[in-house]
């Protein structure tokens, strides 16, 4: 998983340790996997100067991360291929992701589902209240001004069940690796755990616009958002 240590890793080597009909394992990869509601990157792999699409990337139930290939007729186990990710769609994610993050710290009541997508994303809150659009776009759009760092913690899952404030969202577990959690953290402003990528300073997202505010039933508010270039 090596967008967990770095999400701007954009090609790297590996080495295939699996294929199942047109699903390729690889032993390291920066295609980030289906999950926390961002998709699967898109990209290429190639062996011998020829290239093959990935059309998606998810994980097994092993969580084995899952290449999708278009067309794996050429590939063998134990070849070593050069992958590279759609950098233009995953880069849009990762602002969407971090846009989220920050709309997350804005709202004060529990995150129950969530979606990315290059166009648009959403977030749905656990709240009865009227949610103000206007406001809650100046403020996050000046929380993107301020330029705010992205840093990372790991803790152990003991100290994460003695700060269960931390987890804000009801429908996902945080990810775990090798029994450890990540936390992503967002200046002051945000501390949660995440497997998820982002930007690294909050001004990368860019601006952002505060679309349709769904009622979706009692104790549902939908806030969907999406960002210009
Ligand atoms: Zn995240």
């Amino acid at each position: 998983m090596l967008f967990i240590e770095d999400s701007y890793l954009k090609d790297f080597d590996a080495t295939i340790l699996n294929i199942d009909s047109n699903k390729i394992i690889l032993d390291r990869t920066a295609f980030y996997a289906k999950s926390g509601g961002q998709p699967g990157d898109i990209g290429k792999i190639t062996l011998n100067g020829k290239e093959m699409n990935i059309i998606d990337t998810v994980y097994d139930n092993k969580q084995n991360i899952i290449h999708v290939c278009e067309n794996s007729n050429d590939l063998k186990i134990d070849e070593k291929i050069k992958g590279k990710i759609n950098w233009e769609i995953r880069y849009k994610h990762m602002r969407m992701h971090t846009a989220l993050h920050l709309l997350c710290s804005l709202i004060p009541y529990d995150v129950t589902g969530g979606q990315i997508s290059y166009e648009k994303s959403r977030l749905d809150f656990n709240a009865d209240d009227k949610i103000e659009k206007e406001e809650i776009e100046n403020k996050i759009n000046q929380l993107v001004k301020d330029d705010h760092e992205i840093s990372y913690q790991w803790i152990t899952l003991e100290e994460l069940d003695n700060q269960p404030d931390l987890v804000r969202t009801m429908s996902v577990k945080p990810p775990r690796t090798n029994n450890k959690i990540r936390l992503v953290k967002i200046g002051s402003i945000d501390l949660q755990p995440c497997g998820g990528t982002h930007v690294k300073r909050t001004k990368e997202i860019g601006n952002i616009r505060i679309g349709k505010i769904e009622n979706k039933g009692k104790m549902n508010r939908r806030v969907n958002l999406s960002i210009s270039d």
